[in-house]
C-alpha cells in the first residue's frame, strides 16, 4: 500500500484511513510492508496437551452453543500489513480494547455452518462456498476488511479436521461452526474500522428444536426485523440484539419463537425462512416463501430446499412422496390475511421454517391479533410429507449418504 503525504490513504476496503491510524502510518511507527491477504501456508498450530483435552458429553446431553471443541482458528487484519498468519490454537478468551469498534458500533459479522460425519468416518460441510460468500457480503456492507474466502474456507476444514472427534454420530447430530469477523480499532470515532479478528469457534449439536411435533410462532409488526435498504438481507451481529425483547415478549404469551411481518407481510421465522406449503385445485402443491428482496436472510437451508422442491419427481424422488405429486415453488410475498383464508378454506397444508441449526422443521400453530391459526395435524404431530420429506433428504445429503450436485465437501 502506498502512503501519500497529501491525500487521505485508503484501506484495503476502499475507505479512506481514519486520522488517526494514518497518523500513526506517519509518525512511522508502523512500517507500510506490503498487504498480505490469508495466506494457510503460514498456518501455525498450536495444540491442547493430550491429557488436557476436554470431556465430551454424551449426545443426549447437548445444549446448543453452550460447549466449545478443543481449538479455534485466529487471525488479524491490520491495515499496514494486511491479514496475520493463522493460527489454531487452543480455545480461549480474547483481549480487546474497550473502545474496540465491535463494542461501540457493533462492526460484527457471523455465519453458521455444520460439519458432519459421512458414513466413511469423514467430516464434510455443506455448501459451505455459499457461505463464504454470503461472509464477504456481510464484511462489505459494514465496511470490514476483505478477505480471500478460498483461502479461509481450506483454514477451517484444517481446523474440522483437527477437532473431528467432537462431531456427533447420531443421526442429525453436527458440529456448529461459528465463522466470526470483528472490527478491533480502538476508538471512538464512528468510522469504519480499520482492525479486524477473524477467528472460528465450534460447537457440538443435537437436534435445534427438542419439540419434533412442530414450533409455535408469534407474528408481531410493532417491532420489524428487517425493512426495505435495511440490513435484514445481511448476516451481521446488529440484526439479533433488537429481536430479544419481541422475543421474550413472545415467549410470555406460550409461543417459542417470532413470526417477524413487515406490516402484514411475512418475512421470517425468529432467524430462519419460512415457508408454506398450499394444496392446489387439481390436487397438487404450490410452495411458497418471500422472495429475497433485501428484508430476508438469503439462507443456504432455504436455497437447497427450492433446488430439491423443483428436481421432483424429474430429477429426484423426494423421500415418500408420490412421483405424481407436482410441487410448484414460489418465491412472492405471503401476507397474514391470506395465510388466514388459505388456513380457513383448507388449502393450507404445511407451514415450516428452514435454517442450518433448525434443517427443516414443522410449525404447529401460529397466534396473530388474538387468533391462533393452528395447521392441520398429521396422526398426532404436524409433521407433513413435505417437512418429512425435506428433512430426510437434507439430512442424507449433509451427513454423505446421498451424493447431490456436489453439496457435500469433506474436509481432509
Ligand atoms: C442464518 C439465518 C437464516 C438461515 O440461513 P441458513 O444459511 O439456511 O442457515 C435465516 N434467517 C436469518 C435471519 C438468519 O440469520
Amino acid at each position: 500500500m502506498a502512503i501519500q503525504t497529501d491525500t487521505q490513504p485508503l484501506m484495503a476496503n476502499g475507505l479512506p484511513m481514519p486520522a488517526d491510524d494514518l497518523q500513526v502510518i506517519k509518525n512511522g511507527l508502523i512500517p507500510p510492508t506490503p498487504h498480505s491477504d490469508i495466506d494457510p501456508s503460514r498456518l501455525t498450530i498450536t495444540l491442547v496437551p493430550e491429557d488436557k483435552l476436554k470431556e465430551i458429553p454424551h449426545a443426549d446431553d447437548l445444549i446448543f452453543g453452550q460447549l466449545f471443541t478443543d481449538h479455534m482458528l485466529y487471525l488479524e487484519y491490520d491495515p499496514a500489513s494486511g491479514w496475520s498468519a493463522p493460527e489454531i490454537r487452543p480455545y480461549g478468551p480474547l483481549t480487546l480494547d474497550p473502545a474496540s469498534s465491535c463494542f461501540q458500533y457493533c462492526t460484527n459479522v457471523f455465519e453458521g455452518m455444520k460439519a458432519y460425519l459421512g458414513p466413511d468416518g469423514v467430516p464434510r460441510l455443506f455448501r459451505p462456498k455459499l457461505n463464504m460468500a454470503r461472509m464477504a457480503k456481510s464484511a462489505a456492507r459494514v465496511a470490514l476488511p476483505p478477505f480471500d474466502t478460498d483461502a479461509f474456507l481450506v483454514l477451517l476444514q484444517k481446523l474440522i479436521a483437527i477437532d473431528a472427534r467432537w462431531i456427533p454420530r447420531a443421526r442429525g447430530h453436527s458440529l456448529y461452526l461459528r465463522p466470526t469477523l470483528i472490527g478491533t480499532r480502538p476508538g471512538l470515532g464512528v468510522t469504519a474500522s480499520t482492525h479486524a479478528s477473524l477467528y472460528v469457534i465450534m460447537s457440538p449439536a443435537g437436534p435445534f428444536f427438542r419439540t419434533p411435533a412442530g414450533i409455535s410462532l408469534y407474528a408481531v409488526s410493532d417491532h420489524v426485523r428487517s425493512w426495505p435498504g435495511g440490513t435484514g438481507g445481511h448476516k451481521l451481529g446488529l440484526n439479533y440484539a433488537p429481536g430479544f425483547h419481541p422475543q421474550r415478549l413472545a415467549a410470555e404469551k406460550g409461543y417459542q419463537q417470532v413470526l417477524w411481518l413487515l406490516g402484514d407481510t411475512i418475512t421470517e421465522a425468529g432467524a430462519m425462512n419460512f415457508f408454506i406449503a398450499l394444496k392446489r385445485e387439481d390436487g397438487h402443491l404450490d410452495i411458497v416463501t418471500p422472495p429475497l428482496d433485501g428484508t430476508i436472510l438469503p439462507g443456504v437451508t432455504r436455497a437447497s430446499v427450492l433446488s430439491l422442491l423443483n428436481a421432483h419427481p424429474s430429477a429426484t424422488s423426494l423421500p415418500h412422496l408420490s412421483n405424481s405429486l407436482r410441487l410448484y415453488t414460489h418465491e412472492r410475498p405471503i401476507t397474514m390475511p391470506e395465510l388466514v383464508a388459505w388456513s380457513a378454506s383448507g388449502q393450507l397444508v404445511e407451514a415450516f421454517c428452514v435454517g442450518t441449526a433448525v434443517v427443516v422443521n414443522a410449525i404447529s400453530r401460529i397466534g396473530w391479533e388474538e387468533r391462533d391459526i393452528v395447521l392441520p395435524s398429521y396422526g398426532g404431530d404436524h409433521i407433513g410429507p413435505v417437512v418429512r420429506a425435506l428433512w430426510e433428504r437434507l439430512v442424507d445429503i449433509q451427513e454423505g449418504r446421498v451424493e447431490w450436485e456436489g453439496w457435500s465437501v469433506t474436509c481432509e
